[in-house]
């Protein structure tokens, strides 16, 4: 059974082949540059073999019959007819109330997607074109819709309602909602997989930390807590975007700075975080760990902030669960910086928490870093949402 996985931007159209008899990626790629000159599919095999395919993209639908022609060449190879591909799974960014889990896309489906723009105006309208792109070229093949929300919907009120007029939620849906749930939902479930561990009967907290990121606390299968909020805006420092910043900041920059709402809102989502402290020299890990590694002080004072945060939230979701028995780190920072897990690790001993140094010293696969004594198991597990989708995306129309 062979499932397209399909990730829609504004401008993008990013797939993954998958066998899901072998759980093998047989082709992924990204459609670049949509709609605006000098579009590019970027593709690789199921080898790990690239190639690139110029040439103008007029719309979605126009990448993804490309995407489905590089996919049946003989050249790539990847397969003979599009008649194996069985089934689409499309992530989408927002579900709001209406989605605790992933559905197969009817007409009604594609409304309430269509009502929730004005929860998420740049990534709904993308993800719909990329649904209608699949009836068009692929008219006789399910899609399904896999929801970056859903995974959050178990939580309560006590903990998704802010202290605004009770009105703004009833209203407009103004609460928190939580983004990367596919990802948190992943590297949970996997966890407890490799620890041996009932999840059910388990209090996670999961580290999603990368460009963007977010926490989330797990307690016996039910999502407590998660620090991206009513937008991915809210929680963690990430690469350009602001996080948890005191409210009043916006009207006094609007008094103070004469800056228009608009420039506010590009301010704290593309100016900010680590772009934002450093300068505007970078907004990448690597580069402020490099400074820390030398000593310097700016990068000693951004990674501090940065995993300060990171540490609010470890503590805040202990404390909301009364207790945690795993710390799962994932996603390009935690998966790859030995540096910035111990920076972590080492000040979570209030905890009983233990890094294993030497098993630290690695990227990119599973493994636990804490030692066998640590009272909280610390492991690195590398997030893989595209297989969340196709998994979802079997069990809805197998
Ligand atoms: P993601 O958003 O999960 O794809 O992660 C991408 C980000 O991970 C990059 O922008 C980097 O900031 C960060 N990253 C990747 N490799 C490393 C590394 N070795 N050390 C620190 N950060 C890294």
């Amino acid at each position: 059974m062979k499932i397209l996985v399909l990730n829609a931007g504004s401008s993008s159209l990013k797939y993954q082949l998958f066998n899901r008899d072998n759980n093998e990626v047989i082709a992924s790629g990204n459609a670049e540059r949509i709609a605006i000159d000098g579009g590019l599919i970027k593709h690789k095999d199921g080898q790990g073999n690239k190639s690139e395919f110029p040439g103008n993209l007029a719309d979605h639908s126009e990448a993804l019959t490309k995407i489905l022609e590089i996919l049946v060449s003989p050249e790539q190879g990847a397969i003979s007819s599009l008649e194996e591909i069985n089934a689409v799974g499309h992530r989408v960014v927002h579900g709001g109330e209406a989605f605790k889990s992933s559905v197969l896309i009817t007409d009604e489906v594609k409304n309430t997607i269509r009502d929730l723009i004005p929860l998420a105006p740049l990534h709904n309208p993308a993800n719909l074109i990329g649904i209608e792109a699949c009836e068009k070229t692929l008219p006789e093949v399910p899609n399904i819709a896999v929801f970056d929300t859903a995974f959050h919907q178990t939580m309560k009120p006590e903990h998704f309602l802010y202290a605004i007029p009770r009105e703004y939620y009833e209203k407009l849906g103004i609460r928190r909602y939580g983004f990367h749930g596919t990802s948190h939902d992943y590297v949970s479930h996997r966890a407890c997989e490799i620890l041996g561990k009932e999840y059910k009967n388990t209090k996670i907290i999961t580290c999603h930390v990368g460009n963007w990121g977010s926490i989330t606390a797990i307690k016996n299968g039910n999502v407590v807590n998660t620090s991206m909020g009513f937008t991915p805006l809210e929680g963690l420092m990430m690469g350009t975007r602001c996080g948890d910043i005191d409210p009043a900041i916006i009207p006094f920059l609007m008094k103070n700075e004469g800056l228009s709402i608009n420039e506010i809102d590009a301010m704290m989502n593309k100016k900010s975080g680590i772009l934002g402290l450093m300068n505007n020299i970078s907004s990448d890990h690597r580069e402020v760990e490099e400074g820390f590694v030398a000593g310097k002080e700016l990068e000693t004072e951004v990674i501090k902030v940065y995993t300060n945060r990171i540490l609010k939230y470890i503590g805040a979701y202990t404390a909301y669960m009364n207790g945690v028995n795993v710390i799962v780190l994932t996603a390009g920072t935690l998966e790859n910086s030995a540096v910035e897990r111990k920076l972590i690790v080492d000040q979570l001993e209030w905890l009983g928490v233990k890094l294993d140094e030497e098993k630290n010293n690695f990227r990119g696969e599973e493994r636990v870093i804490s030692t066998p004594e640590s009272k909280v198991t610390v492991i690195v597990v590398p997030t893989n949402e595209e297989y969340m989708i196709a998994k979802d995306t079997y069990e809805l129309v197998h």
